[in-house]
């Protein structure tokens, strides 16, 4: 049988408990693991016999492996490959906010290091959407709870993470149990993420927003809305005809009534498509009864895998205007970061078929969910 990753916490309690071992240990065990990558197992010191046989037989200290970094010239980002036991890549992103200048009269921004990583959940994703490089890849694997967790493990050991973003490739709510087993060892000892720096960002699965709340109180939830009408959402996200609007809506508004919490809003802004002033007063009608914010993401072409283009300045200006001046919704505008190594969740890798392994080189592609977290984190400050 193959050796699972130490980090699948269902896998490693259920082999505790029926080898009657005190699952005490197993935070002790990761703790060793994040400070000494590449560890045996006998190296860890004072854990009872059976437990050392039983890692040997069933458990990796990690099942991926870390391909590359990339850091952005300013050191702001730095892009993780990761291959996994599959032979497949996803990609982490580390964000550095306290070197970002220019926010408080160019100094850097208080409070020490603030990293955020950007993670993946899935290997391709099915949701299709037609302006995504991981939804043209279509679907090829989920992760395991443990591979979602060995990307923090991986990244922390390069800068020391406060926010996680599921923002990476993949829907997190398509491969729920994972996403929510790897939250709840987040969570927990040794890595101690409070919830309310972790933020899933999901195209709308309806009936996995209505447990969430129930499952992890206090996580951030962003919606990737996109359109303020079903017919748009439609035609640029083919699974809004399993979710509509109406009902997705009816579910945040359910979401939000129990959470207590603002929701954060993805606008994609595309060119003619979902970005002239009617739809801003559409999308403002449509939350103006929720505690939301919504931050405008200029499209990201991704070469010949889309037709559509990017909104100019001027068209993303006025949309904000709107939102904020006519419905008084809080509304930001994805900035650049990492521009350099396309620092791009979800849009870095595309793995395809005949072609092998893409890489967005610099220059070819850009950074969008480095940016419109940093907008997301910025509210919290
Ligand atoms: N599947 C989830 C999370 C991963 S995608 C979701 O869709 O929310 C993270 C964000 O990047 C989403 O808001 C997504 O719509 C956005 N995105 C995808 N492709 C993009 C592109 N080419 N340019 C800008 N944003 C993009
Ligand atoms: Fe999947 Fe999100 Fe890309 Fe849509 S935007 S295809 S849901 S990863």
């Amino acid at each position: 049988m193959a050796h699972k990753s130490v980090f699948d916490a269902s896998a490693v309690k259920s082999e505790f408990e029926v080898a009657g071992i005190n699952p005490n240990f197993i935070p002790i065990i990761w703790k060793h693991v994040l400070q000494n990558p590449n560890c045996m197992w006998d190296e860890i010191p004072s854990l009872p016999v059976a437990v050392y046989s039983l890692l040997r037989s069933k458990f990796k200290p990690s099942t991926s492996t870390l391909h590359s970094a990339l850091d952005s010239i300013d050191q702001t980002t730095t892009k993780l490959l990761i291959k996994l036991k599959n032979g497949e890549f996803v990609e982490a992103v580390i964000m550095r906010y306290d070197t970002r200048l220019g926010k408080y009269n160019g100094k850097p921004r208080p409070g020490g290091l603030r990293s955020t990583l950007c993670i993946s959940s899935q290997v391709g994703c099915k949701m299709g959407c037609n302006f995504c490089a991981t939804g043209s890849m279509g679907f090829k694997s989920n992760l395991s709870s443990g591979e979602i967790l060995e990307q923090l493990v991986h990244a922390t050991r390069i800068a020391s993470i406060r926010n996680v973003v599921f923002m990476g490739m993949g829907e997190p709510l398509n491969n729920y149990s994972a996403v929510v087993e790897a939250i709840r060892v987040m969570t927990a000892p040794p890595f101690q993420l409070s919830p309310k720096k972790i933020t899933i960002s999901t195209v709308g699965v309806i009936h996995a927003i209505s447990k969430l709340h129930r499952d992890i109180p206090n996580l951030n939830l962003a919606v990737s809305l996109h359109a303020p009408v079903q017919e748009i959402r439609c035609q640029i996200m083919p699974a809004a005809r399993a979710f509509p609007l109406e009902r997705l809506m009816n579910a945040l508004r359910d979401y939000q009534a129990c959470s207590q919490q603002k929701i954060f809003i993805e606008y994609i802004m595309l060119d003619g498509v979902n970005d002239e002033e009617q739809h801003a007063h559409q999308l403002g009608k449509l939350l103006e009864t929720f505690e939301v914010v919504v931050n405008l993401i200029p499209f990201n072409p991704i070469g010949s895998l889309s037709r559509y283009k990017t909104s100019d300045d001027q068209k993303v200006a006025i949309f904000q205007i709107i939102l904020r001046g006519t419905y008084n919704i809080r509304t930001t505008v994805r900035k650049q970061m990492g521009q350099d190594i396309s620092g791009a969740c979800g849009q870095l890798v595309v793995n395809l078929p005949g072609k092998g392994l893409v890489v967005n080189l610099p220059g070819k592609g850009s950074s969008r969910s480095a940016d419109h977290i940093t907008d997301i984190e910025d509210l919290r400050i």
